[in-house]
């Protein structure tokens, strides 16, 4: 049994609110969205509003699983045999292809780009409700625009309030959102690091562009932010101990096996943010594999927290 409010019922009724143009938050297995009907522009816009997020941002559409991944891209994009293969080896899970476009796609779910994020979640309660919802539900991050990213239903109602209808799916197992891999170029390009590496993207695709060249557009230096003031350090017992001596309150988020780092890395986050204190002190993970992510994390978290 799932934890929470993911029975069928709890489903169903889900389900028909995103029919009603309504935005429903769901589990996936990397963070908590707040999903719309991808193709209803009122649906997708009420997203932006309740997040506080830019216009311009482009948004996930999130499948239903299929037998055959490749096969539910066609519906919103201009696919290759590198989508084939990538999807083929990684969905479901926590990869996003972006993809030339296909027509009839929304501006207000690409922010006006000619390019498409696409995504099929492993977690069965997304699956349950994209099945029953039977199209493509737009949906970023469930938390307030700039914030940290929600990994359980609790979060969730923390940042976007009681009103809205969240599936509680239980603590998500990844915890980092998804690699984005933008196949629209010559080469493969990692636009933002998460659970699939680019030591895998790589031996399925070859080449990739260098990281220096490419970001997602829309994710800024200073994101997934705590309220408290943030530092990044190998030795966080000596920072600690520095800063204490200056006469400041520390907490110390300390690094650990990357999958379970990265699974926590949110929910710490926050529950550190709670604590009072005057400064976080994170150690970064080794800077390979999903590490990479989490680093990615942690360093505009600690720029976001800055200002
Ligand atoms: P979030 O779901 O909050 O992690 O935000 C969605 C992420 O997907 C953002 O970082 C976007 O920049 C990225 N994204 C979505 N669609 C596209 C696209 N067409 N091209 C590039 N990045 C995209
Ligand atoms: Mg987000």
């Amino acid at each position: 049994m799932m934890p929470g409010s993911s029975a069928p019922a709890e489903i169903t009724a889900a389900a028909a609110l995103l029919r009603a143009g309504e935005l429903v938050a769901f589990p996936t297995e990397t963070v908590y969205g707040l999903g719309a009907d991808a193709r209803n522009p009122l649906a997708v816009r009420r997203i932006f509003a309740a997040k506080g997020r830019p216009a311009d941002h482009p948004l996930i559409v999130h499948l239903a699983p299929t037998v055959d991944p490749a096969q539910a891209l066609s519906a919103w994009a201009i696919v290759d045999e590198r989508a084939r293969l990538l999807v083929r080896a990684c969905w479901p899970g926590p990869l996003t292809v972006v993809l030339p476009r296909a027509e009839g796609v929304l501006d207000e779910v690409t922010g006006g780009l000619a390019t498409v994020g696409l995504r099929m979640p492993s977690h069965p309660v997304a699956q349950a409700l994209l099945t029953t919802f039977g199209d493509g539900v737009a949906a970023p991050s469930a938390n307030r625009f700039g914030r940290v990213s929600p990994t359980t239903a609790a979060h969730v109602r923390a940042e976007l309030g009681d009103e809205l209808r969240v599936l509680d799916g239980g603590p998500c197992q990844v915890g980092v959102e998804s690699t984005i891999v933008d196949l629209s170029g010559a080469l493969p390009a990692i636009l933002r690091p998460g659970a699939v590496t680019a030591e895998q993207v790589q031996a399925l695709l070859g080449p990739l562009a260098p990281s220096s060249t490419t970001r997602a557009p829309g994710t800024l230096e200073g994101h997934y932010a705590p309220h408290t003031s943030l530092r990044l350090s190998t030795d966080p017992q000596a920072e600690a101990e520095a800063l204490r001596a200056r006469g400041l309150r520390v907490a110390i988020l300390p690094a650990g096996d990357p999958a379970d780092h990265a699974r926590r890395l949110y929910a710490e986050l926050r529950r550190l943010d709670g604590l009072q204190v005057d400064v976080l002190v994170a150690e970064p993970a080794a800077d390979e594999g999903l590490g990479r992510a989490i680093n990615d994390r942690l360093r505009r978290a600690a720029r976001g927290a800055e200002g």
